[in-house]
């Protein structure tokens, strides 16, 4: 088998993607391919300092030590092939998973989801706003409906809370009544959340992602918990959540009432069951979520979609290149639907790949 990669940087399809605390002009992404008897397994490394304290530099120079690792493997047996090295980093895990389960069920020519004894995955997702002016994300949010999406994904965090009442208020306005879901990136302490809380439910927003900076007091997580279900709001953890042990702690301590998996935070697909494993133990939902990524990261994702409540996997649809298409198109009318090609559907673009 060789391991091969390439690092990217594509430039975003609205010119910057904005968080609070976080604004970026291109995605850096690597792109990873094992090939063997002629066959590809594509998987994706997204570095992210904020949230999993990888930079890129390291995400490569780890792929370096993956591939001296690897070196030959198996080439028959049924069962999917283990991960090399347990100390790598959660990206560069998942980047290896996602490839090692597209080669190994491509080969046996099979959707990796039916290899894996998954449900079909079709579930709607949401589409991302990015933090700005309110008439500019109202303006975002309106191109995002006119593109089919049926739910929003606000981000808000960023200011005083008149100014992201402003925001959600503007996008509530022009969004006909789909549910809105809103992520504030760790922006807001627990009075600001009390007081925006009411305003959400107005603006039928029924997901609140990681309000409270991620090393909140226990206490607090357990109020805003309660205060969000007062308005029919589920208060999910994500920068907080990464892997199966964080869901037993949160779910444990009922701290919130859900959590976001994200491949790219728990390691990978095989990783991730882990979590929606952990998730239906402690009776948390689970929404899964996605980095801005291409669509090696968001097909690896999908595959698990009929396990969790919700779905915020628009990271390829944010980006202005596709260095990796899916075969048979899996977004449409806002709806992600996995195909029935073999493993994860998707084929490398080299004329993109190589720019
Ligand atoms: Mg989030």
């Amino acid at each position: 088998m060789e391991l091969t990669w390439s690092r990217l940087h594509i430039p975003y399809r609205s010119g910057r993607f904005v968080i609070s605390g976080d604004t970026t002009a291109t995605n850096d992404t690597f792109v990873v391919q094992a090939t063997m008897d002629g066959k590809v397994g594509l998987g994706e490394a997204v570095p992210s300092r904020r949230v999993v304290g990888v930079g890129a530099d390291e995400v490569e120079a780890e792929l370096g030590r993956a591939k001296s690792a690897l070196g030959p493997r198996s080439r028959s047996g049924d069962a999917a092939p283990p991960l090399p090295l347990p100390d790598l980093p959660s990206p560069v895990r998942c980047a290896l998973d996602g490839a090692l389960l597209d080669l190994w069920s491509t080969r046996r020519e099979e959707p990796l989801w039916r290899a894996l004894g998954l449900p079909r995955p079709e579930i709607p997702t949401t589409a991302t706003v990015s933090l700005g002016r309110p008439e500019e994300m109202a303006r975002e949010a309106q191109g995002h409906r006119a593109a089919g999406f049926r739910t929003l994904k606000v981000k808000l965090g960023e200011g005083q809370a008149e100014a992201d009442i402003a925001r959600i208020r503007a996008v509530h306005e022009v969004a006909g009544g789909v549910p809105l879901r809103v992520d504030a990136n760790e922006g807001w302490n627990l009075t600001t959340t009390e007081r925006l809380l009411p305003v959400l439910a107005e603006c039928d927003v029924e997901v609140l992602e990681q309000p409270l900076p991620r090393d909140a007091r226990p206490g607090d997580l357990r109020a805003l918990t309660l205060a969000a279900e007062d308005e029919g709001v589920a208060h999910l953890l994500d920068e907080a959540a990464h892997g199966a042990p964080d869901v037993k702690r949160i779910g444990e301590d009922r701290l919130a009432h859900g959590v976001v998996l994200k491949l790219q935070k728990a390691g990978g697909l095989r990783a991730g069951l882990d979590v929606v494993d952990e998730a239906d133990r402690q009776g948390l939902k689970v929404m899964v979520g996605c980095f801005v990524e291409t669509w090696a990261g968001i097909a690896l994702a999908l595959q698990l979609a009929g396990r969790v409540a919700w779905a915020d996997l628009d990271g390829a649809w944010l980006l202005a290149e596709e260095p990796v298409v899916p075969v048979e198109p899996f977004l449409e009318d806002g709806v992600l639907k996995a195909s029935e090609r073999p493993g994860l559907g998707i084929r490398a673009a080299p004329e993109v790949l190589s720019r």
